[in-house]
């Protein structure tokens, strides 16, 4: 199905997990997309060969998203390459967990940069340039709903800011018919959280299909709000998380 078709979509953090996945299902409903990463350079080249396989346009943007210039010149390239954007998706997120003695104000101000402040310059960068009826769509996390093991604050705090954000967003552009939603994805089978990890059965065993999502699960409810079934779909959250906060 092509409900993107003509549509230019840009992915932080696209280049493995969550957002390889998202870059790859908006690809095959027609986008074009951009996707950024920090250091991985192959795995980004490997997305961007698999979308130009689709038949779309891609490109691949080194953009650490703690550097608010270097996300600031990622859309002005989108924008520049593929010549427009409707779609912003701010995927990219640091997971550092730990006892709140080991984890201080270097943690803390890395975990803001890359899951709070990224968003915030990223909506502010991509407002500029996108259509009306675009889209953003931010990924927090399932720990903003529940923070089941210790160690956990100080990702929740970063992942429950998104919640604000989306709701303040929505408020603003909205005039313009730009919506602005929250996925709250529960465990996924990424690198940052494999099924298969030393906690992972813990884990599965607290959602309520007692199992972790596959990545292109969480990609499909993006794709949806993405799409023109979700006009009327803005400030939500929308958990993708196999009932892990039931
Ligand atoms: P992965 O570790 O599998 O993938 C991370 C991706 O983000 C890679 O493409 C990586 O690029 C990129 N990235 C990491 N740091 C930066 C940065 N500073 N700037 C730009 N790109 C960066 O992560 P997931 O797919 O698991 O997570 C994606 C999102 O989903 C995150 O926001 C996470 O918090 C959220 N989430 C994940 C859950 C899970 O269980 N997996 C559960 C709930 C939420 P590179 O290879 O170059 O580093």
């Amino acid at each position: 199905m092509n409900r993107l078709e003509g549509n230019v979509a840009l992915v932080t953090g696209g280049s493995r997990g969550i957002g390889a996945a998202v870059a790859l299902r908006l690809a095959e409903e027609g986008a074009d997309v951009a996707l950024t990463y920090r250091e991985g350079e192959a795995p980004a080249q490997k997305i961007v060969e698999q979308i130009e396989g689709l038949g779309r346009r891609a490109l691949a943007v080194r953009a650490d998203s703690a550097d608010a210039a270097a996300l600031d010149a990622a859309v002005e390239r989108t924008v520049g390459t593929l010549g427009r954007l409707d779609v912003l998706v701010n995927n990219a997120g640091v997971f550092l967990v730990g006892p709140l003695d080991q984890l201080g104000p270097a943690e803390i101000d890395a975990t803001l940069a890359v899951n709070v402040r990224a968003p915030y310059q990223l909506a502010r960068a991509a407002s500029r340039h996108m259509t009306d009826g675009g889209r953003i769509i931010n990924i927090g996390s399932n720990i903003a709903e529940r923070a089941p093991f210790p160690g956990l604050a100080l990702y929740a705090m970063s992942k429950t800011a998104l919640i604000g954000l989306t709701k303040g967003l929505a408020r603003e552009l909205g005039p313009r018919a730009i919506t602005v939603n929250l996925v709250h994805p529960g465990p996924t089978d990424t690198d940052a959280n494999p099924a298969a990890g030393p906690n992972a059965e813990a884990i599965a065993g607290l959602t309520a299909l007692g199992r972790y999502a596959a990545p292109a699960e969480i990609a499909a409810t993006v794709a949806h709000l993405a799409g023109p079934d979700a006009r009327y779909l803005t400030g939500s959250v929308i958990s993708v998380d196999g009932g892990f906060s039931a």
